[in-house]
């Protein structure tokens, strides 16, 4: 069966047509250059070759690891403002699903990852039309995008993902990605509304960061997983450094074993912001040092995840939940 990283970012500026955006003020940050550089891309080639430069990038990257096989790229909306139009001051990146949609078709093993703002007039449309090109699932940030997974107006949106059966991913626990984000809007208690109206939620970072109301995230998605079958969670960035010991917590919950799915969070396992050297204590020198060795992303972000006790099984999970074979 097809190992498949469930959680994949992309980036772009907008050129060669794409319809991506990035705010002025993320183009600056060290956070962008440093993305771009994981990616194995310079703002200048962008310019030149165009943004689909960096999904041919992810697919070789993929193409040459031995380990997975497959990723659900993720397309990123914007943030909607009162008259349901993109808002572009207060958008930081912005990754159209028609571009995404339209590069995933070009390869194989890129799956399509669509997101849309449930706040948008026709955002019902904006599913429908994914679910038509092939999206397997939607993706959310909230803190980001600046929606309440809770609010009682998405309704007819959760209902048609479940119509659709399309999953949602969406971002659990503090997001320290971008240059502002509102936690407020990532604590999993919010996802009660969804799980009730039937959509097969996909909590990322299983809320592995951060509190809310006075409780650690990752303990208040605890009593959603007993109470929803339809909940999972991505393991994606579990293993950075500012998440020491959330993998281990995870998979200590033997119960949540088969709704755990394996995720990269790419290109951030690339930045530095993971390495086996970080987990020296749990691993022993001549682990560490073994897996240091790994250059393909995906290939050493598996090997550190085994060898923090991530059961293989684990890596067929996502392939049978998307049911791709
Ligand atoms: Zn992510």
């Amino acid at each position: 069966m097809t190992v498949i990283d469930i959680h994949c970012h992309t980036a772009g500026i907008g050129a060669g047509g794409s319809g991506c955006f990035i705010s002025p003020r993320m183009r600056k940050s060290w956070k962008y250059r440093f993305y771009l550089s994981s990616f194995g891309v310079t703002d200048t080639e962008l310019q030149r070759e165009g943004d689909g430069l960096v999904l041919q990038r992810v697919s070789e990257g993929l193409a040459a690891s031995t380990r997975v096989q497959a990723a659900v790229v993720l397309a990123l909306d914007g943030v909607v403002d009162s008259r349901g139009e993109l808002d572009r001051e207060r958008t930081e990146l912005y990754i159209p699903n028609e571009f995404l949609a339209d590069q995933c078709r070009r390869y194989p093993n890129l799956l399509f990852g669509a997101s849309v703002n449930p706040l948008r007039p026709d955002a019902l449309e904006r599913l429908s039309a994914a679910a038509e090109a092939g999206a397997v699932l939607v993706k959310w940030l909230p803190s980001i995008q600046g929606t309440d997974p809770a609010d009682r107006r998405l309704v007819p949106f959760y209902r048609r993902l479940a119509e659709l059966g399309l999953p949602l991913l969406t971002h659990t626990g503090r997001e320290e990605s971008f240059t502002g984000a509102d936690n407020a809007l990532a604590d999993p208690a919010r996802l009660r509304l969804p799980l009730e109206e039937g959509v097969t939620v996909i909590a990322a970072h299983c809320a592995s960061s951060g509190t809310s109301g006075g409780e650690r995230n990752r303990e208040r998605i605890l009593p959603l997983f007993a109470a929803y079958p339809n909940l999972y969670a991505d393991i994606s960035a579990l293993t950075q450094v500012n998440r020491l010991g959330h993998l281990q917590w995870a998979l200590g919950h033997r119960e949540l074993h088969d709704r755990l799915l394996y995720g990269t969070d790419m290109p951030l396992p690339a930045t530095g912001l993971t390495s086996p050297w970080f987990h020296l204590f749990s691993l022993g020198l001549s682990t560490a040092r073994r897996l240091a060795a790994i250059r393909n992303p995906w290939d050493q972000d598996v090997a550190l995840k085994l060898a923090l006790g991530m059961p293989e099984a684990m890596l067929q999970n996502a392939a049978r939940l998307l049911r791709i074979d």
